[in-house]
């Protein structure tokens, strides 16, 4: 393990030892309840990978929180500016949604939302609403059918997501 991996792992170890802690968890917005699943450098156990054969998805999610309510996402982002008004970035949106119906596929438990926490503790909160659902399956049914086409259209005009996307690249659409 290299120095600045170590030090990664060291960070976030730091940012969620703080986020679990009772007191600081209420002031920040972190439910209380039991942590079931990590997906975390350093920590205790090991998160396995949740799937859902009937959506084609997988994914690991930082924690999941079981709470009265059902089991909470949890996912940690290196951003220090997240968007205005409270929003997370459409990436992260469709994460937070799509580990909420892996939760629901695999663990046969409620989702009712999912924790978006970017640096300085700033916790954005994703309702797992119906609407958001539908958005999720379709837009899982396009990447499927983009697949099979072996190609995808750019859906935006924002120069600014293509300089900070990881793919540009390797993208024949690229604002840049
Ligand atoms: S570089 Fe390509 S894949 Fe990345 S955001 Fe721009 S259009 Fe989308």
């Amino acid at each position: 393990m290299t120095l600045s991996v170590m030090a990664a792992a060291l960070a976030i170890l730091a940012v969620v030892l703080f986020l679990l802690a009772a007191q600081s968890r209420k002031r920040i917005g972190i439910p209380a309840g039991a942590l079931v699943y990590q997906d975390l450098p350093g920590q205790p156990f090991d998160g396995k990978p949740l799937r859902s054969h009937a959506l084609g998805i997988c994914g690991k999610p930082d924690c999941l929180i079981r709470t009265v309510a059902g089991i909470v996402p949890v996912e940690l982002k290196n951003a220090s500016k997240p968007p205005a008004r409270g929003e997370v970035y459409p990436s992260h949106m469709i994460q937070a949604l799509t580990y909420c119906a892996l939760v629901e596929d695999q663990i046969k438990v409620p989702a009712p939302y999912a924790l978006v926490i970017y640096a300085g503790q700033q916790v954005r909160r994703v309702e797992f609403t119906e609407q958001r659902r539908r958005w999720l399956f379709d837009t899982i049914r396009q990447l499927e059918l983009a697949r099979e086409r072996q190609t995808a259209n750019r859906n935006h005009d924002h120069p600014a997501r293509c300089a900070g996307c990881g793919v540009r690249s390797h993208c024949d659409q690229a604002l840049l």
